[in-house]
């Protein structure tokens, strides 16, 4: 590949994008023009995640259903088990696949309040490992699992995270999603570990373009991902020039897919955050152009 900023226009990475359900109309009308925008990029799939708890149960349903219904996207759902029972989980597995959705990404998910320690529900799912072999009993779902190139907090060290992410392969999970991640070094060594456990599906890197540097420090912090220094730098004095921010923001994250690249990786999964602008330069760069009608 050129050492330029930008990869030729090869076109033979696969992408896939992560949305959020909306709860206003506002926010609602954002995400729709999003997916119209990033639709004709061709993307594998498009996951759109759950929030703790249940609190977007509904609304995780309906944009999956949509997706599913008026677009010709591939819709994964995020379903996490914390705080519900293994039938409450269930019901709304059958649910998804009575409408025809086939991907589920399988989380354990966080406690409401995110300094407690997590405690699985008593009827419940203990952990995502078990979600996943519980998904494989309910019906021949695929289904994604996330990982984290920086070890997960609740997590003693790394063995004992690979033997956890192992566990969700060995259950049914054909492919890993990681936690953002911010130097491509971070990424090549966790992949490293992965092969030694012959943990050999695909693991797709979690991109994440950032825009508002302050929010990303709070979010950060409390999912274990460091933030480089050079990062901080970067975004300084920039509090009142969002146009800036996001100028810098595509920089780095298609410095950060053009090494991930260099380095053989073909699959990207960017967290959209329901912009569109963003995600499209950054497949663009990455050589990605919009299927041509025929
Ligand atoms: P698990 O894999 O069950 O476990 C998390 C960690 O706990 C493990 O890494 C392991 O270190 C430790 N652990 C678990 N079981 C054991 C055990 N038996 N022994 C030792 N250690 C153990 N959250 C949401 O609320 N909604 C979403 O839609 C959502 N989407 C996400 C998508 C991606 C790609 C990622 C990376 C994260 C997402 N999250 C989401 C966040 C996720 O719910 C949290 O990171 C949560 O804390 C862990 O979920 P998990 O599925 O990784 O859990």
């Amino acid at each position: 590949m050129a050492s330029s900023l930008f990869t030729d226009p090869v076109s033979d990475a696969n992408i896939s994008f992560e949305f959020f359900p909306p709860n206003t109309e506002k926010m609602e009308k954002t995400l729709w023009d999003s997916i119209t925008q990033l639709e004709s990029l061709n993307p594998k799939f498009v996951s759109v995640t759950y929030g703790a708890g249940g609190s977007t149960r509904e609304r995780t349903h309906k944009t999956v259903k949509r997706i599913l219904d008026e677009t010709t996207l591939s819709p994964a759902a995020h379903l996490t088990c914390v705080g519900h029972s293994k039938s409450e989980v269930n019901a709304i597995l059958e649910q998804y696949w009575e409408d025809g959705v086939r991907h589920i990404v399988a989380l354990r998910g966080d406690m409401p309040d995110m300094n407690q320690d997590y405690i699985p529900h008593p009827q419940g799912y203990q952990n995502a490992a078990d979600l996943v072999k519980g998904i494989k009993q309910i019906a021949d779902f695929d289904i994604s699992v996330a990982a984290y190139p920086e070890i997960h907090p609740d997590s003693p060290n790394l063995s004992a995270d690979l033997d956890n992410l192992k566990r969700k392969i060995d259950n049914g999970a054909s492919r890993a999603i990681t936690q953002a991640f911010f130097e491509a070094d971070t990424y090549f060594r966790f992949l490293d570990h992965c092969q030694s456990m012959s943990i050999d599906v695909p693991i797709l890197p979690g991109i994440l373009p950032v825009m508002n540097y302050k929010s990303l420090m709070r979010f950060m912090d409390l999912c274990g991902t460091k933030i480089p220094k050079w990062m901080q730098d970067l975004f300084e004095d920039l509090d009142d020039r969002p146009q800036t921010r996001s100028m810098i923001a595509a920089t780095i994250a298609n410095e950060l897919c053009r090494k991930l690249y260099a380095g053989g990786v073909k699959d990207f999964h960017i967290y959209t955050l329901n912009r569109s602008e963003l995600t499209y330069a950054i497949c663009h760069m990455l050589g990605h152009r919009p299927k041509k009608e025929v």
